[in-house]
């Protein structure tokens, strides 16, 4: 599966978002290392704070097929999905409590992950390192001095 295609997914995927309050639309797309790809969207709330992102409702796609461990890739791409296609020119970055999220995963699989961010219309692509959006972060190899 290429970039794009996985970009595509993450794009495919914000059109399934409940996004009613914010009108923002982010979808994800995460791939297995056996080749399932799985992706999520954002669901928001009428009490805001409950809203889940994008990226953790496919984080929790993932772990139930195949495990956070055999992530391979990720892609996250949002934007105005009230249309038949999103749009939007601004790469987007997971936030900061996705990002948290990320770390576990990436922990427990032992490398670094490339996240791949994406404007809603695709026309935009940014790469990241996820200890570049998160360093110094706490995840599990944190807690190894835990009793
Ligand atoms: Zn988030």
């Amino acid at each position: 599966m290429t970039d794009e295609q996985l970009i595509a997914a993450a794009r495919a995927a914000a059109l399934k978002a409940y996004a009613p309050y914010s009108g923002f639309s982010v979808g994800c797309a995460i791939l297995g290392e056996d080749g399932t790809l799985v992706t999520g969207a954002n669901m928001e709330n009428a009490c805001y704070r409950l809203g889940i992102c994008a990226e953790q409702s496919a984080l929790t796609t993932a772990q139930h097929a195949f495990g956070l461990k055999n992530i391979a890739r990720i892609a996250v791409a949002g934007g105005d999905g009230s249309g038949e296609a999103l749009s939007g020119e601004q790469a987007v970055s997971p936030c900061g409590g996705c990002r948290q999220a990320l770390l576990e995963a990436s922990q427990l699989a032992g490398r670094d992950f490339t996240i791949l961010c994406a404007s809603g219309d695709g026309s935009r692509i940014e790469r990241h390192r996820l200890s570049d959006l998160i360093p110094h972060g706490f995840g599990p190899a944190n807690l190894s001095d835990a009793g």
